[in-house]
């Protein structure tokens, strides 16, 4: 490769070769509005403002309604500053500008889950390596725009972070012949007290099952899991999942002061090992600091047992 390519790699994806992180050059980013803080620019993704994104690549619509017009319930379009070229998409999850995640009704979130499926796997049959769908809530959260979205990331790189867990979920089953984080839920469930379920990280069981993990990285972080060991989001039942979500990110919002960030992590294009897809939620109480940054290790400030029954007593 020439000096020139090197210094321009594909896609901006550029290696630190003394720590091995990656990072995304996306110049322009940097100037994307921003309507948090009171700024008045109109949001592009209330129901009626469609000419003000570009054109829709996918949406569920009422029947006969015609594209980049009103009458969606979801709907996703290319974003406007993306990190990555190709796949950047920002799924709108609902025309309401005030309704979140959590208080869309049951069939409306399920059909946000739908669409996350979708585009994943528009994603990883179209090339990327993999594809990781992510939600910042609130300004400590990074989010720039008020109006409820996810946003999907497709890249032609492992993660780092999805990359370690596929080589952890390989390590503990060729030792144990068992599932990491089948074996992390059944951790999270058995209480610290016998017989006193107050006592153990499970927030609620069920078909998708919540917990707090015993190293979080974050205070009040909040997993999130199929019961029945599976592979790939793809293949989950939207309005199942919807049903569970829905409550553990309405303890989140309850709790965590306004900031938060989600992502979800589902086996790559190409699995040659084991995975199982899972939901990480972030509040985000502190900013990361020097040592975090310095160090690559967390320091957090509640206890997961703790953080448990806080959640616990948030849900509803
Ligand atoms: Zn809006
Ligand atoms: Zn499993
Ligand atoms: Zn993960």
């Amino acid at each position: 490769m020439s000096d020139k390519a090197a210094k321009h790699g594909a896609a901006g994806l550029r290696r630190n070769p003394i720590n091995g992180k990656w990072t995304v050059i996306a110049p322009g980013r940097g100037l994307r509005p921003t309507d948090l803080g009171g700024a008045s620019v109109p949001c592009p993704f209330c129901g009626g403002s469609e000419h003000l994104t570009p054109p829709e690549v996918d949406a569920l619509r009422e029947p006969g309604s015609a594209p980049d017009g009103p009458g969606w319930r979801v709907r996703v379009v290319p974003n406007k500053f993306p990190a990555f070229p190709e796949g950047h998409e920002v799924i709108v999850h609902s025309p309401s500008h005030e309704l979140e995640l959590e208080d869309l009704e049951p069939a409306e979130l399920a059909d946000v889950l739908v669409m996350y499926q979708r585009r994943l796997d528009v994603a990883l049959c179209d090339g990327a390596a993999a594809a990781i769908i992510i939600a910042n809530r609130g300004a400590a959260g990074g989010a720039s725009l008020a109006h409820p979205h996810s946003q999907l990331l497709a890249t032609s790189i492992l993660p780092p972070l999805l990359q370690d867990e596929l080589g952890n979920f390989d390590r503990h089953r060729n030792r144990y012949g068992t599932c990491v984080l089948c074996d992390a839920m059944d951790e999270a469930r058995a209480p610290d007290v016998a017989g006193d379920p107050a006592t153990a990280r499970l927030v609620f069981d069920g078909p998708l099952v919540a917990w707090t993990p015993m190293a979080p990285r974050f205070p009040g972080e909040l997993w999130l899991a199929p019961a029945d060991h599976q592979t790939d989001f793809r293949q989950a039942d939207a309005a199942v999942m919807a049903e569970g979500l829905q409550r553990a990110l309405a303890a989140t919002a309850a709790t965590a002061g306004g900031a938060f960030n989600f992502w979800l992590h589902t086996a790559p294009a190409e699995l040659r090992g084991s995975f199982h897809w899972h939901i990480e939620i972030a509040p985000r109480r502190s900013a990361i600091a020097g040592f975090e940054l310095g160090s690559d290790m967390a320091i957090c400030g509640l206890d997961p047992w703790e953080a448990a029954a806080i959640l616990r007593a948030a849900l509803v």
